[in-house]
């Protein structure tokens, strides 16, 4: 799950700019973490403790009020209890990571994804965005060939991955639709996780959410290289590094 962090954190500094230089540096002194990672983290300590998902997601929010959420998202977890808002934005596939790596099977990643979203995001784009991202997580991780889940994407979910059409620069579409398509895409084309990162941010727009979703299943593919890890643990801090480190363990003896 920490490919979904590092990817927000590379992302942050390019959100909102066309389109950055080839070549950026990944971990520039701008770099940090976003609300992508606090609503990871939120979703990762609220699968672990089986606590209650909008709770929890209020709870992270209000400890990082300044993360950079969207006006609608950052009023629904200040009001305690709001009902969902419609929302077809990239918020539910940007925060599922966790459930792909928690999740035991193809039933419980749909739930749970869905579950993790509809609190806030039930419009239907954003809730098939997040199961998407979820299950391409689980059945990469689990040793399924890339090719097979990208066929699945694209005949289950209705995505047109074809790097022509889903790698085209330029805008900043937050909706969940315009969003993973290229975020899949990049990370299926990739060679390795740098380069699904990359190719990620250099779109850019909504270059952190973009680059969290490809890191995240980017790492199920080919895993993350060890000194982006360090890099990106190093810019948590203490308390979110601490939901990390006891999400990695929990998920050590999940059977
Ligand atoms: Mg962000």
């Amino acid at each position: 799950m920490l490919g979904a962090l590092a990817g927000d954190i590379i992302g942050s500094r390019f959100e909102g700019h066309p389109a950055p230089p080839d070549g950026f540096e990944f971990f520039h002194r701008d770099c940090r973490f976003t609300d992508d990672t606090v609503c990871t983290l939120a979703v990762a300590e609220a699968l672990m403790s089986g606590q209650d998902i909008a709770k929890t997601l209020r709870s992270f929010v209000r400890r990082y009020p300044d993360a950079g959420y969207g006006g609608m998202f950052l009023r629904w977890a200040f009001t305690d209890e709001a009902p969902a808002y419609g929302s077809w934005g990239n918020g539910a596939p940007m925060r599922v990571a966790a459930v792909g790596w928690w999740a035991r099977s193809e039933a419980e990643a749909m739930e749970l994804a869905t579950a993790q979203a509809v609190v806030s995001h039930d419009h239907p784009d954003a809730v098939t965005a997040a199961q998407a991202v979820a299950t391409a997580i689980l059945h990469l991780r689990q040793g399924d060939a890339p090719d097979a889940v990208h066929a699945q994407l694209t005949t289950r979910f209705g995505y047109d991955l074809r790097p022509e059409t889903a790698l085209r620069r330029g805008g900043f579409d937050v909706s969940a639709a315009g969003t993973v398509p290229p975020a899949l895409t990049a990370a299926f084309e990739a060679t390795g996780w740098e380069e699904a990162v990359r190719t990620a941010v250099g779109l850019g727009g909504d270059t952190d959410t973009l680059a969290c979703i490809t890191g995240a299943v980017a790492e199920a593919i080919h895993g993350v290289p060890e000194p982006i890890t360090d890099r990106a643990r190093g810019l948590l801090t203490d308390d979110l590094r601490a939901v990390l480190d006891r999400f990695e363990q929990a998920l050590a003896t999940r059977a």
